[in-house]
């Protein structure tokens, strides 16, 4: 039973101008597509065929390198593309915007501190906003790890994810990282990320 490449839940240029469909082309039909073949080869013949890849990441300190690698990128960039969307952004209202302001100070805090965790991760990963019995919490992680791996530092469920290798904004950003994650906030996808913070 092998894992599927998710289609890309909009058109490839539907994030400009913050993310070029070149960008988005390359990234989900050649790096997104990559990690799912990866996995599937990975995992052939062995007992991981017939688990979620939830369970695959939370058991992933006794799995290989190469499951490690490919099924957190199979897992991080299906939940990246739906966090994001085309006419997004704003601010998010609700039981999330309030678990936000209670975390963080205020949504402006909580922005300024994802982004520090997003321009500061050396080399290649991702940002993320966490829930877990702390509550919401930002963190980073390397590579394709995630926090719901049980080698995380911060361990929870993701609820919004921003992948920083050179992969996801080199061809209209170059070297501008900060300038990629500035825009990044006009396609937070919030009733997505709020879906997934209430069911956390
Ligand atoms: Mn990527």
């Amino acid at each position: 039973m092998a894992f599927k490449l998710p289609d890309l839940p909009y058109a490839f240029d539907a994030l400009e101008p913050y993310i070029d469909a070149k960008t988005m082309e390359i990234h989900h039909d050649k790096h997104h597509a990559g990690y799912t073949n990866n996995l599937n080869a990975a995992i052939e013949g062995t007992d991981l065929e017939n688990k979620s890849i939830i369970e695959i990441l939370g058991n992933i300190s006794n799995e290989s390198v190469a499951v490690r690698n490919n099924g957190g990128g199979y897992y991080n960039h299906d939940l990246f593309w739906k966090v994001m969307a085309p006419n997004a952004g704003g601010a998010p209202g609700g039981s999330l915007g309030a678990a936000i302001t209670s975390a963080f100070g205020s949504f402006d805090a909580f922005k300024s501190e994802f982004s520090k965790a997003a321009a500061t991760r050396f080399g290649s990963g991702w940002a993320w906003l966490v829930k877990n019995d702390s509550g919401l919490v930002v963190c980073s992680t390397a590579n394709q790890d995630n926090p719901l791996m049980d080698i995380a530092d911060v361990k929870g469920t993701p609820i919004l994810a921003l992948d920083v290798w050179e992969h996801a904004y080199y061809l209209h950003y170059q070297n501008r990282r900060p300038d990629y994650i500035s825009n990044f906030w006009e396609v937070v996808n919030w009733a997505e990320v709020a879906a997934r913070f209430d069911a956390a």
